[in-house]
């Protein structure tokens, strides 16, 4: 059975296969990936920054970061390919953070945790159990 789905990119209605956008929002993906991919693969714009990705290819900041998200663009072969940190602005691969405040939120969260352990303890009435965010590195 086919499933419909709202595009996620322009919202138009259309039948739901692996990606999550239609058929007419992929082919323009793919083109401004090919665009992209074209400008990096010169020699002499394999350190340019997203920036001046954006600027020479008129391509979308976000949609780029999707691409470096996704492994498309590596970083391997773009060193200065990168997106800021949500928290402190450094450049970053993946996910939403950079390392540092990654671990920095994780002991929070685990202070946050053990705090939690101890109200629960305090408690007689059992609760439901929590639901904690983890840091999603593997997000694609
Ligand atoms: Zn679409
Ligand atoms: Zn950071």
């Amino acid at each position: 059975m086919a499933e419909l789905a709202n595009c996620s990119q322009c919202g138009k209605v259309y039948v739901k296969q692996l990606k999550d956008i239609c058929r007419d929002c992929y082919r323009e993906e793919e083109a401004a990936f090919k665009k992209v991919y074209e400008f990096l693969k010169q020699q002499k714009n394999r350190e340019a920054t997203l920036t001046e990705v954006v600027e020479a290819t008129g391509v979308e900041e976000t949609l780029i970061t999707k691409f470096i998200k996704e492994k498309r663009l590596r970083t391997s072969m773009f060193p200065k390919l990168g997106f800021p940190c949500e928290r402190c602005g450094t450049l970053i691969v993946s996910g939403k953070l950079c390392m540092n405040c990654s671990e920095e939120l994780k002991s929070d969260l685990q202070q946050h945790e053990a705090l939690e352990k101890v109200v629960e303890r305090n408690k007689d009435v059992k609760t439901t159990q929590g639901v904690y965010y983890t840091l999603d590195k593997h997000r694609r």
